[in-house]
């Protein structure tokens, strides 16, 4: 009797676990929440179009250039076709779109890594009041030698693109965003690094950084994400909006990405991830079957859809 009564409370916590999971309700409470922003079903659907396109063509899985297609984003010319690419998808939405070059010795790298080079390319979503203050969104588009990286991290360049596309949407906007393709973050982090500088230099009035890097992977379907070292104000902003979603944003204390150099320039930066520490990652990091077919889509355009709300919500904050 006792063991079956544990048993039916089993049966119904169960039951009570997977319905807060439910897709069709997560679906809906999602498409119900853009709504406000003016962002309706299709508008959704298309954005999860581009983003397929995007890491398919950024992955070699379809051309990326007429009839040219790339295997990996790691040789100048691979990475010029990426470049190439991101900025015409950019210009779609009637962006301007520039390419930064640098060229310096890095600490972090050996004699013979340095001087880096490389090419970060930038656009600004501009602010429709005049305000002179920016938030950066930025995902690198280089790829390790071995592979066609797309968790790692075409994934990432689909999230910033996305939350473009539905930025330039809105009205209004209270602050600008610029959004950064980082390039060979696979080494030292080096378009990172180069872009801080540039920030500093241009004495831009930088409100937040966000970097993001692997955003395609949710094995156990919870789409709870990772913030990687955020500040307390920005965890707070974050974990309000997972709030809406019942879903949890864990803070872990990742290094390994852009926003370490953000940070270490002295702005509030954090990183956004699939559960990367918890384990719910892409199997594949720095292999050959880094590949599209292994993305997780309806995640992906989740996550880019709450970094949306999450940015929209600090702009309107002072
Ligand atoms: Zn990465």
């Amino acid at each position: 009797m006792r063991f079956l009564s544990l048993l039916m409370l089993l049966v119904f916590t169960q039951a009570c676990a997977q319905n807060t999971k439910d897709p069709v309700p997560f679906e809906a409470l999602w498409k119900k929440d853009a709504s406000q922003y003016g962002l309706d079903k299709d508008f959704l659907d298309r954005s999860e179009q581009g983003q397929r396109a995007l890491i398919s063509a950024l992955t070699g899985a379809s051309p990326i250039q007429d009839s040219k297609s790339i295997q990996r984003r790691w040789t100048t010319e691979e990475r010029a076709l990426s470049r190439q690419y991101l900025s015409k998808e950019l210009e779609k939405m009637g962006l301007n779109t520039i390419e930064l070059p640098y060229e310096m010795n890095l600490p972090q790298l050996n004699k013979q890594q340095n001087p880096a080079k490389g090419t970060n390319l930038y656009a600004v979503v501009e602010s429709t009041n005049g305000s002179n203050e920016y938030i950066v969104l930025g995902a690198h588009y280089d790829t390790v030698e071995e592979a066609p990286g797309a968790s790692d991290n075409a994934s990432g360049c689909a999230l910033v693109y996305a939350v473009a596309k539905a930025m330039m949407q809105q009205k209004q906007r209270s602050k600008n965003l610029m959004i950064v393709f980082f390039d060979k973050e696979e080494i030292g982090h080096a378009g990172a690094t180069a872009f801080a500088q540039f920030l500093l230099e241009q004495q831009y009035n930088i409100h937040s950084v966000h970097t993001a890097d692997q955003v395609g992977w949710d094995q156990d379907g919870d789409r709870n994400i990772e913030l990687e070292l955020p500040g307390p104000e920005l965890k707070a902003v974050y974990r309000k909006h997972a709030k809406t979603f019942d879903i949890k944003a864990y803070r872990t204390n990742e290094t390994g990405s852009d926003h370490k150099e953000l940070r270490a320039a002295g702005f509030n930066a954090v990183g956004i991830t699939e559960e990367y520490r918890r384990g719910d990652t892409s199997p594949y990091h720095h292999d050959p079957e880094d590949k599209f077919e292994t993305i997780n889509f309806d995640y992906l355009s989740f996550v880019s859809y709450f970094v949306f709300k999450v940015l929209v919500g600090l702009m309107e904050t002072n």
